[in-house]
């Protein structure tokens, strides 16, 4: 499960399949600097997925890309923390280990724009044909991998005759399956879809989540699920981290997150703005203000100037990180509870 914990990983059995220990990521323009993603912790085991949400600006696909380590050169700068994945940290591989096993082999990325992923003027069999030969592991025959082009559009969905197709001839929905038989084509252990439905109409979104969570479940893999829609993760997902201007502010399994219990103002407020379908309303509640400026967050919680429950401490304090089991919350309106406060209290008990 996702954890905002920091402790040293060391490769083993049971470990997770990817952990990201104390990320830190900002961006330089002219004299400012965009605090990206602000020491975030999660992991992800094998088969499990682990849903990213937050608003625009939160800090999701920094993280998405910082793990496929694609951040753009000159702006981008790593400044701090690992990214372990199967007890290796990517962030110290060579480039070329990263290309040539890393990448698309092992963690494939599903963008949020299909049409900037593919090639305007390459044949999608072709495109799908040359992941794998690229990462070409088993020494397949060009029969063999034509042949698993097919399979792989027919696992999407796309009959194969469809193979000699350009990008413009499909839909929308069409590429989006196009950019995913791409990611599925090696067989990752591990795919970030990166809102895979943004550019979707609403009409086919739900079935292209609906073929990825199957896909993942058939195939077993791990998928990361970067969106801002909580109907979503709680359809799909096991986990659950809350993003809020580059920090993870709540995570925990979807029971921890949904059961409103010690549950983050920031979370409260995502839930808040969601349409209540039992219950007629004029008008959805959305959180009042504005994600802060990355190049000047406020002191203490960065959540304060929008937190209908902010007290004089928000303004100051960083906010504690409260664990109780699964679920990590940092809010200082928990301070003394959680798993800490249980075990104090009991020790007092027993004293
Ligand atoms: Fe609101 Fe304070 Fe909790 Fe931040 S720490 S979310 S300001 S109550």
């Amino acid at each position: 499960m996702a954890e905002m914990n920091n402790n040293a990983v060391k490769a083993g059995p049971g470990e997770p399949l990817l952990k990201v220990e104390d990320l830190e990521v900002v961006y330089t323009s002219r004299q400012e600097v965009v605090q990206a993603v602000n020491h975030i912790n999660f992991e992800v085991r094998r088969g499990e997925t682990l849903g990213i949400v937050g608003e625009t600006g939160a800090g999701k696909t920094t993280t998405a890309y910082s793990i496929m380590r694609i951040l753009p050169d000159r702006t981008a700068k790593i400044l701090n923390g690992k990214i372990i994945y199967e007890g290796e940290d990517l962030l110290t591989l060579p480039e070329n280990v990263m290309r040539n096993t890393i990448r698309g082999e092992k963690i494939a990325i599903i963008f949020q724009d299909p049409m900037s992923a593919l090639n305007p003027i390459m044949r999608i069999g072709d495109q799908i044909a040359e992941a794998l030969k690229y990462h070409n592991k088993e020494d397949l025959t060009p029969e063999q991998i034509s042949e698993k082009v097919d399979q792989t559009l027919e696992l999407v969905g796309i009959q194969k005759g469809r193979r000699y197709d350009y990008p413009h001839q499909l839909s929308g929905g069409m590429k989006q399956r196009v950019v995913i038989a791409i990611a599925l084509v090696c067989e990752p252990e591990l795919i970030i879809a990166d809102e895979p439905t943004t550019a979707l109409d609403v009409t086919i979104q739900a079935q292209v989540l609906a073929m990825i969570d199957e896909l993942r479940e058939t195939l077993g893999t791990a998928l990361i699920l970067i969106t801002h829609d909580l109907g979503i993760v709680a359809q799909m997902c096991d986990n659950v981290a809350i993003m809020y201007a580059g920090e993870i502010i709540e995570n925990g399994t979807v029971e921890d997150i949904y059961s409103g219990k010690m549950q983050h103002p920031y979370t409260t407020g995502l839930f808040g703005s969601l349409p209540d379908l039992e219950k007629k309303t004029d008008r959805l509640s959305p959180i009042d203000g504005l994600m802060p400026d990355p190049t000047d967050l406020p002191k203490g919680c960065k959540f304060n100037p929008r937190c209908p429950r902010c007290m004089d401490i928000c303004r100051e304090q960083t906010p504690p990180e409260i664990v109780d089991g699964t679920h990590r919350v940092a809010c200082h309106l928990y301070a003394g509870m959680g798993q800490a406060a249980k075990a104090a209290e009991q020790v007092k008990e027993e004293a």
